[in-house]
């Protein structure tokens, strides 16, 4: 459909020519300036003669890489002092595995609160290593809600909870966080870490993959209370236990060293927008756009979440028929919209609308889809 969907974007002086409207949910849009920095330093980053993925990660320029993006990470979120940010690789799967290892000690039990597709893969990595219970679960209702924080059952015997705090694939979100006094909470926040501030101290471990929010695949950040570490889990390999990376500030072997290096941009962007409270206001803005015009059309496109658990990252919906739904993708493809195709295991639309995805490619997807309807 030609010229009408070539989307200039100008960020800090830099003119980008974007032919996509990106709404990907993983991996996912990156800022354009960080990409236009990321090529502008690729032969000679810092005066090194080198590319940041040629420096050893023993030097001291990769080192102040590492760092900083360590010390925006701690700024942007309000990270208190008693808790240590790692950089891990393996993906939000491999926390799945390494939370029970390093936490499921003393015939204690795993509590995972059922919110979506992550959550029962959490689960069932717990079960293999294990005992596990469900706290509470919205599976019933086919993941259209997060379970109110008074229905969630936590024992005596619970070495921790383990809450998906965006759940990707159904849509939906936690708006308010539990405090438990007898367990720690630990959080999978891949698909909306650095989309709001976060009250840190009421979580024991944040863990995300950085795909989504963060940075390109390849980087998975945790964010951990340091007491946790002090546990005597025995038996665990060097590279599954948090105390390694602790100890070795996320360098007991090779880092991820490009992919920190993009996420140190990322964070470097984000402040430049003027952190968390403002790139909050403006997600809010993103997604409301799109609610509008499901809540808007009559029925004509059905949202899959229940509004109380509204997800400001991903936006699923249905239409009427299945026909018009691929018919709509179809359309949407021709038009310039990327990744608007639910998740295979759920089907239907879905619109990732994460940090790095621009209002005005928002407002494009809700022009197009009145347009559609219109014509439908
Ligand atoms: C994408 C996603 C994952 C999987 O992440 P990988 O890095 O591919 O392992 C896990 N949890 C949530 C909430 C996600 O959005």
């Amino acid at each position: 459909m030609g010229k009408g969907n070539i989307c200039f974007q100008v960020y800090g002086g830099v003119e980008v020519v974007k032919q996509v409207y990106n709404f990907n949910a993983g991996p996912a849009a990156l800022p354009a300036t960080v990409l236009a920095q990321a090529q502008a330093e690729l032969l000679d980053f810092n005066q090194t003669g080198m590319s940041v993925m040629e420096l050893s990660h023993r030097g001291l320029d990769y080192e102040g890489v590492h760092n900083e993006a360590q010390h925006l990470l701690r700024e942007l979120l309000a990270i208190p002092d008693d808790y240590a940010v790692l950089f891990l690789q393996g993906g939000a799967s491999l926390q799945f595995s390494m939370i029970p290892m390093n936490f499921l000690t003393n015939a204690q039990c795993g509590n995972y609160v059922l919110t979506g597709v992550w959550s029962e893969k959490a689960l069932a990595e717990g079960d293999l290593l294990g005992d596990t219970f469900v706290g509470a679960s919205s599976k019933e209702i086919n993941y259209t809600k997060i379970p109110n924080l008074n229905e969630i059952v936590v024992r005596d015997q619970d070495a921790y909870v383990h809450i998906t705090t965006n759940n990707t694939i159904y849509g939906t979100q936690w708006h308010q966080y539990p405090n438990f006094t007898t367990a720690p909470l630990l959080a999978d926040m891949s698909s909306d870490i650095l989309s709001k501030p976060i009250p840190i101290n009421q979580f024991g471990l944040i863990y995300a993959g950085a795909q989504k929010n963060l940075g390109p695949s390849g980087v998975t950040v945790v964010i951990v209370k340091q007491e946790l570490l002090n546990n005597r889990a025995t038996a665990i390999p060097t590279m599954l236990k948090y105390r390694t990376y602790f100890d070795n500030n996320s360098m007991y072997n090779t880092p991820p060293t490009f992919g920190i290096y993009v996420l140190g941009l990322v964070l470097k962007d984000a402040q430049a927008k003027g952190g968390l409270a403002v790139i909050a206001k403006e997600n809010k803005i993103k997604a409301q756009l799109l609610y509008e015009v499901i809540d808007g059309s009559n029925g004509f496109y059905q949202g899959h979440a229940k509004s109380c658990s509204r997800s400001l990252m991903n936006v699923t919906f249905t239409l009427p028929t299945e026909t018009l739904t691929q018919d709509f993708l179809a359309k949407a493809t021709a038009a310039g919209f990327v990744g608007l195709n639910g998740h295979r295991l759920v089907g239907g639309c879905r619109a990732s609308t994460y940090n790095a995805v621009p209002l005005a490619t928002c407002e494009a997807l809700r022009d197009f889809m009145l347009a559609f309807h219109k014509q439908s």
